[in-house]
């Protein structure tokens, strides 16, 4: 057992560099907390007027969940999926053994662009198996009885929340869910006292657990509660994230989620060597080139909170 925690999680701006050429707000993983389920990884690209090339990039032993707040994005891979993608919809993108895939901002000039990025990395019975790419338009919501004011909304991305799944292919027990809170309401979010769970606060106001978030603040509540109390004055969109907590030390590096330095290595060169394993996306002239390994042995960062 984890037990319950209040613990803000502020995000960093991380330059992506190289040909990807923008900026980004990173939420996770966070220095003392690699994972909270399986989620291992948050960045939120905008509110920007941008135009996006995120050229061809190799992914291992993690999925993609790739949520859209406004913009179109063009999603292409090395399965040959092609697929753009708006609000309210889901691309979700499986690695497993080795996949690449690129994203772009659809059209040639800049357009409003915002969106969050999560990875969910892989247990071992999944992580050496085939690549998968979904998209689901037609996701389940859920009504949200409120305390005061009025219900709120939940559509369930990933996962199961509230009894209600997503039909979107998962491989540990896990929710994602957007949830978005009418002004002057007051709602209690079930949970499941055996997962930890973690709250975005990604447009408007909103307290969890009475405690106030900033934009972009996540709120890690750890385990052990059955529901949180979310309230906002002028109305909220959030996102929730939980499952089991995950048992594995994972080893992340670049794109890449392993568990041992070997692995990564191996996942690098496969890469730079342009191997069958993580195949080609069509339509590109460049790739992304993995940056050097660092001097030290890759290690897991082990949970501190
Ligand atoms: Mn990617």
């Amino acid at each position: 057992m984890i037990g319950e925690r209040r613990l803000v999680l502020e995000p960093r701006e991380v330059p992506l560099g190289g040909v990807r050429g923008m900026n980004v707000l990173r939420v996770l993983p966070h220095r003392n907390l690699p994972t909270i389920g399986a989620w291992c990884f948050l960045d939120r690209f905008g509110p920007a007027d941008t135009r996006m090339r995120v050229e061809p990039h190799p992914h291992i032993g993690l999925q993609t969940v790739t949520w859209p707040l406004v913009g179109e994005i063009r999603h292409r891979d090395s399965l040959g999926s092609d697929a753009d993608l708006r609000r309210g919809q889901l691309n979700l993108m499986t690695a497993g053994n080795g996949i690449s895939h690129s994203e772009y901002s659809v059209g040639d000039d800049p357009i409003p662009l915002d969106a969050l990025q999560f990875w969910v990395v892989l247990p071992d019975g999944a992580r050496h198996g085939e690549g998968g790419f979904e998209r689901h338009t037609d996701l389940p919501a859920v009504s949200l009885p409120a305390t005061t004011g009025q219900d709120a909304t939940a559509t369930v991305v990933l996962g199961e929340f509230s009894g209600t799944s997503s039909p979107a292919t998962v491989h540990t027990p896990i929710v994602g869910a957007e949830i978005v809170i009418p002004a002057g309401s007051a709602v209690r979010l079930p949970l499941r006292p055996e997962w930890e769970h973690a709250l975005m606060l990604v447009e408007g106001d909103a307290a969890v657990a009475e405690h106030p978030l900033s934009q972009n603040d996540m709120l890690y509540l750890g385990d052990s509660r059955d529901a949180v109390e979310v309230t906002s004055t002028d109305g909220a969109l959030l996102f929730l994230i939980g499952g089991e907590p995950f048992e594995a030390d994972i080893v992340m590096w670049w794109n890449f989620a392993g568990r041992t330095h070997e692995e990564i290595v191996e996942a690098r060169e496969g890469w730079e060597a342009a191997s069958d394993r993580f195949g080609v996306v069509e339509g590109h002239d460049v790739r992304i080139p993995a940056p050097p390994l660092p001097d030290v042995r890759l290690m897991p960062r082990g949970r501190k909170i």
